[in-house]
């Protein structure tokens, strides 16, 4: 899942041209590297218009990364292209998610079990809901087991780990909203809670439920642990910022990154603050470092958008862009004085991504500086508040 964002100073509402990662999915199988293959599913969401599944064959057959979107649609597609590609479902005996997000793992879990193939995530992957409202007591409590499970494993505390909602209650169309915090649930900035899924949304994900098939890893990967897919070795690269369990996979001999939602070609991955204290912000910054210090690469294989060859080149503008949010949210604190999360998201973006995603990032950023020293966290009965703390 990712956010197109405008830029300062953009005047948001000339029309900009169409930006890779939106266009629609083609029915094309291409080759991006030798046995590397770039099959593309449709995914319904503002500012996507495709996800890349890519293909890793070797003599057994296949792996693919990142298989779509649950529902009849994207599973059409799936076979659609693997067929292209002169392969059945069967052939499939690895699945690969770069992250908790929907457009990633969404089909995951059915391929594993039509295929009886196995599924890779990295450690923390996960895909409950924690503290929703609208789940059932017993739901809510595997969550928070697993949850707290997984924390242990990776050695974060609970808050820290992606809350991502419920995917069986997810619409492609609400995914940009509904970032991070269950449907309904208080935000961890306080002010603010996530819209219910109108009526007509609802019948239809009653109707993706059915068909939906919890991805459920039969492996769980360490940063730096070896996988051998396509011939070639590939080494997992822990990139949390995204999400906690984002995974990169590292083909050091060619020079190869596939790169998921960390690094797009063309538009800026979202990053939703974890909680308070928590810096997701630092610790995307610093794995988009590793990512360009990575020896030797020359292809970047996003999850959108077409592959490309300047990875450290990518990752420089990224960090700008990040660098001067942080410098526009600080100068509309210093404008502003104190004030919430709400007020100050709405002071930075533009008004058509006012909502909790925008509220997220925003967060994400004051918490980055909190940590570093420059702002204040304000906590009394309310929504937190935040204060520059240097001129
Ligand atoms: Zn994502
Ligand atoms: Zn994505």
């Amino acid at each position: 899942m990712t956010d197109v964002r405008s830029r300062p100073g953009d005047p948001g509402s000339t029309p900009r041209p169409r930006k890779q990662e939106q266009e629609p999915a083609s029915d094309e199988v291409s080759e991006v590297a030798p046995s590397v293959l770039r099959m593309q599913l449709p995914i319904f969401m503002p500012g996507l218009g495709h996800v890349n599944m890519y293909g890793l064959v070797d003599d057994r057959g296949l792996a693919v990364v990142d298989p779509g979107l649950p529902g009849p649609r994207s599973w059409r597609a799936i076979k659609a292209r693997l067929r292209s590609a002169g392969f059945r479902l069967r052939d499939v005996h690895t699945v690969i998610v770069t992250h908790s997000h929907p457009d990633h793992f969404g089909s995951a879990g059915r391929i594993a079990r039509e295929a009886d193939a196995e599924l890779i995530t990295h450690l923390a992957f996960t895909v409950w809901t924690l503290r929703s409202k609208s789940s059932s007591r017993k739901q809510a409590e595997e969550a928070e087991s697993e949850a707290a499970a997984v924390a242990e494993l990776v050695d974060a505390p609970p808050d820290e780990l992606p809350t991502i909602r419920d995917p069986l209650r997810d619409t492609p169309t609400q995914e940009r909203q509904l970032e991070s915090v269950p449907w309904g649930g208080e935000t961890p900035w306080g002010g603010s809670r996530h819209p219910m899924p109108p009526f007509h949304k609802r019948i239809l994900i009653r109707a993706l439920r059915v068909l939906f098939t919890r991805p459920d890893p039969t492996r769980r990967v360490r940063d730096g642990e070896r996988l051998v897919l396509a011939g070639r070795e590939w080494r997992a690269v822990h990139t949390p910022g995204h999400t906690l369990d984002h995974l990169c996979l590292y083909d050091e001999e060619h020079g190869i990154l596939l790169s998921g939602d960390h690094v797009l070609p063309t538009i800026t991955p979202h990053i939703a603050g974890a909680g308070k204290g928590s810096d997701s912000l630092r610790s995307y910054l610093d794995t988009l470092d590793l990512v360009a210090t990575l020896p030797g690469v020359e292809l970047g294989l996003p999850a959108h958008g077409h592959p490309f060859d300047d990875v450290p080149g990518r990752v420089a503008v990224i960090k700008q862009h990040h660098a001067e949010r942080e410098e526009l949210l600080r100068e509309a604190s210093l404008a502003s004085g104190t004030a919430t999360v709400r007020r100050l998201a709405r002071e930075i973006f533009p008004k058509r991504y006012w909502g909790v995603m925008a509220e997220s990032e925003t967060f994400a950023h004051l918490e980055h500086m909190v940590a570093l020293g420059t702002a204040e966290r304000i906590e009394d009965d309310g929504p937190f508040r935040y204060v520059m703390t240097e001129g």
